[in-house]
């Protein structure tokens, strides 16, 4: 007989089984049989006895007699079944008892079997390997669901299982993190509530799909989607859906947040248009904004207007005062020239150099003349002493302005080289002034505004 305060807990190797008996020539009996069945023992005669070791021992069964002195079996079952810590361990009643009552209540109490006394040997060990081979199924079963159910509590990602409706059936907690939702606020929900419409049908839909003809779902993986969170603010995510092919179709989503790396690379696109120095468009930026209202001035037939801008005598600017005073005379020049184009459909870059353009869409040849005019007078009044200028005590510009009703006959190129030469024209009229051209196949007019 295994005496408890020598006998270590069993081994997960070694089964452990609790027999309970009053009357020791049956407890002996049913002990050396489990002992021929490969199974370690513990034995207790009484109610009490059996529940202290119940609970140190953590039997993988426990065979229990119904009749005992003092506490019956039938409340020993009820104790182990009422403590966490024993109520998982299967519990066969074993009693001469055999009227319907007994056993139902037995069943009720938590049994999981009954077995009639007297005993036939062989019956009990059969249903004491039924119990374990269930017990360890079952068992097994909740260690995997317990592992997965962590897994899922742990991912970073976010984890949806949604029904074909669109209802939201579970979230994980990095998904109810993402959206700002309290544990199980989101389940009930339905797609629509964090997707935009547009989005949302088109998910209703490939789920329809694939509920109808489960073979061949065209599911196109991660996309990036804009997801609404629980204080209306939206969050780019990358989001797949994926039948999950259960007998119930269900889909599980997964979320991946890429709101840091998405203004990241707006930030980066940002700097990718704007010149470091002067801090207003660069070329790029340029030449992608004259191309696109370009576009939609040949759509539309308003006209477009370029001004073409180069400070006058900058080398000498430089020569004389440093690059550093150079540097900071082209940005006072470019913040004068940012000033004037305030539309959307206008932009002032740096070309190059100190070399600038400005784009004035919608804007017609006198406009575009008063424009560079205004312009080429608020660079004067900006009173950059220029001690070696040949022309002015100032920093000056040349201006070219170039106006034109694009057609498809012409050219975005010569466009450009038209404000541009009006600009050299003015360099060699002596700087400081304006010349403009209207341009494009219907027109060719000069007009001179030349600064006094
Ligand atoms: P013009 O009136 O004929 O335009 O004469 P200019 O001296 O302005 O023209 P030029 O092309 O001979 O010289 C342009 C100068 O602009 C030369 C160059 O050192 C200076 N420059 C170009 N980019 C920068 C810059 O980023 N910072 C500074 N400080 N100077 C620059
Ligand atoms: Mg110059
Ligand atoms: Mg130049």
């Amino acid at each position: 007989m295994s005496n408890l305060d020598h006998a270590p807990a069993a081994t997960p190797r070694q089964t452990a089984i609790l027999i309970v008996d009053d009357a020791p020539a049956q407890l002996g009996l049913i002990r050396s049989m489990m002992l021929q069945q490969g199974y370690h023992t513990f034995v207790a005669n009484s109610g009490e006895r059996a529940l202290v070791i119940a609970q140190r021992a953590q039997p993988d069964l426990i065979l229990l007699d119904i009749v005992l002195p003092g506490m019956d079996g039938m409340e020993v079952c009820r104790r182990l079944k009422a403590h966490p810590s024993t109520c998982n361990i299967p519990v066969i009643f074993m009693s001469a008892r055999t009227d319907t009552d007994d056993i139902v209540a037995a069943f009720d109490i938590g049994a999981s079997d009954y077995i009639p006394k007297p005993l036939r040997l062989a019956e009990v060990c059969a249903r004491v390997r039924a119990q374990l081979h269930f017990r360890h199924t079952s068992t097994s079963q909740q260690q995997q669901a317990d592992r997965l159910r962590l897994i899922v509590d742990s991912m970073d990602e976010g984890l949806m299982v949604l029904e074909p409706s669109g209802r939201i059936q579970y979230t994980n907690p990095a998904c109810n993190r993402y959206l700002g939702y309290a544990p199980n606020e989101l389940a009930g929900c339905s797609l629509d509530d964090l997707l935009a419409p547009s989005v949302a049908q088109e998910y209703l839909e490939l789920f329809s799909q694939s509920v109808l003809d489960a073979s061949a779902p065209n599911w196109r993986g991660a996309r990036e989607v804009l997801i609404r969170q629980r204080d209306g603010m939206l969050r780019a995510m990358d989001f797949t859906l994926t039948p999950m092919g259960s007998e119930q179709p269900l889909f599980v989503a997964l979320l991946h947040d890429i709101t840091h790396h998405k203004q990241s690379e707006n930030a980066l696109q940002r700097a990718a248009l704007i010149d470091p120095l002067t801090k207003i468009a660069n070329r790029r930026h340029f030449d992608t904004f004259l191309d696109k209202e370009w576009q939609r001035a040949l759509r539309s037939g308003e006209p477009l207007s370029l001004i073409v801008l180069d400070v006058d005598h900058f080398k000498g600017y430089n020569d004389s005062l440093g690059h550093a005073a150079g540097d900071a005379c082209l940005q006072q020049v470019a913040m004068a020239l940012q000033s004037h184009a305030l539309r959307a459909t206008d932009l002032a870059a740096r070309y190059g150099g100190e070399e600038f353009v400005l784009l004035f869409g919608e804007t017609g040849f006198e406009a575009a003349c008063l424009l560079a005019e205004t312009i080429r007078a608020h660079v004067e009044s900006l009173n950059i002493a220029n001690p070696r200028s040949a022309t002015s005590r100032w920093v000056t510009a040349s201006l070219g302005v170039a106006t034109i009703v694009p057609t498809q006959f012409d050219d975005i190129k010569e466009f450009f080289v038209c404000a541009d030469r009006a600009m050299y024209a003015v360099k060699e009229a002596g700087r400081n002034g304006v010349r403009a051209v209207q341009t494009g196949a219907t027109f060719d007019t000069i007009a001179d505004v030349l600064a006094s």
